[in-house]
């Protein structure tokens, strides 16, 4: 008999692009920022053998494609299909959606299944205000593409601001139940440009209860391991029900039993998106380094942090949200 050999859980998040149409101001400034030049960013072929490596000694549930925004990446349906190849459980991808009413089809075709999408308010004063964007109208159009699409569960991100966008959280969950899409509240963390909103808009998590009740009955379900969302059963008092989450990284601690490993679009290793450490593993991938892959990855997922502080200058839009 063959014993089978046990793999610690993994889960991947591929930042393939540090560029966006959008330029949300807890992420980046209105001028944008220096992007990576074409021989900087990764390829896809050293997206793939970066996975098909991992899966050796790992196992690899999760892979979510991320950035800046995915669908900026040309060639992304192509990407996906190379790492559908590799028969990855759950192959996800995190998009502002502004080009999804177009792609998502192609990309359930290339073998996506699933999607989040940022959206932070409906009213498109209030969307504008943060993205710099009068773009809601295409958000909403991918959200609905990628549902037509089947890309589901489709899940919504918040990130919910004081003084910005608070008003508009029974809007935006309203909008997400009636549709059958997932919201989830983020609160606002002080990375990248996020530290300079954070002192006077940060909302922690339990304003957000509050502030939906009682319009909105929630029932905790209890927490899956190496979930960073604590998830509700949610009815609103009109009978709409569905599923909301609340991500707390500033309020709460969920970081005991994270699994979450991420590659920026440059190809450096982090461990944990609350710390600065990171190491270039393109070397390796291209042979030139005789340092272990393996090695250099179980480094980073000990460099977890060990408190709710944060210590992160770079930008999402770098990192990979
Ligand atoms: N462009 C895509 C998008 O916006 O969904 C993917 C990349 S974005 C960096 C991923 C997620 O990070 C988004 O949901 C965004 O709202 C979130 N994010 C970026 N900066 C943040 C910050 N400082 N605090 C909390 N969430 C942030
Ligand atoms: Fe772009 Fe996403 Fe950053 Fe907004 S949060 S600027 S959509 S990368």
């Amino acid at each position: 008999m063959i014993a089978s050999i046990y793999k610690p859980v993994l889960s991947l998040r591929i930042s393939v692009t540090d560029r966006c149409q959008l330029r949300c101001r807890y992420c980046m400034p209105a001028a944008g920022v220096p992007f990576c030049g074409h021989d900087e960013i990764i390829s896809f072929e050293e997206i793939k053998d970066f996975v098909a490596q991992l899966q050796v000694a790992y196992d690899v549930r999760k892979v979510r494609l991320t950035g800046g925004d995915p669908l900026a990446r040309k060639g992304i349906v192509e990407l996906v299909a190379m790492l559908s190849e590799l028969g990855i459980p759950d192959l996800a991808l995190t998009t502002n959606a502004q080009r999804l009413a177009s792609m998502a089809a192609p990309l359930k075709a290339a073998g996506l299944d699933r999607v989040n999408i940022s959206l932070d308010a409906l009213e498109p004063g209030t969307f504008e205000r943060i993205t710099r964007s009068d773009s809601v109208d295409a958000t909403v159009a991918g959200i609905d593409a990628a549902l037509e699409a089947d890309l589901r569960p489709v899940k919504l991100n918040m990130v919910v601001m004081q003084g910005i966008n608070e008003h508009e959280v029974r809007d935006v969950l309203t909008f997400a139940l009636k549709r059958g899409c997932e919201l989830r509240f983020l609160e606002l963390m002080p990375i990248g440009y996020g530290a300079e909103l954070f002192e006077e808009h940060f909302v922690p998590t339990k304003t957000v209860h509050r502030m939906l009740t009682p319009a909105f009955e929630l029932t905790s379900y209890p927490r899956t391991a190496g979930s960073s969302a604590q998830r509700y059963a949610v009815r609103a008092t009109d009978g709409v029900e569905g599923v909301a989450g609340f991500i707390s990284p500033c309020s709460d601690q969920f970081c005991s039993d994270c699994s979450r490993l991420r590659l920026t679009a440059s190809g450096r290793l982090m461990g944990c998106l609350a710390r600065e450490e990171g190491h270039d593993i393109r070397p390796m991938l291209q042979g030139e380094s005789s340092d272990s892959l393996l090695t250099t990855v179980r480094q980073a997922l000990g460099c977890k942090r060990s408190g709710v502080h944060f210590k992160q200058s770079v930008s999402m839009a770098a990192i990979g949200g």
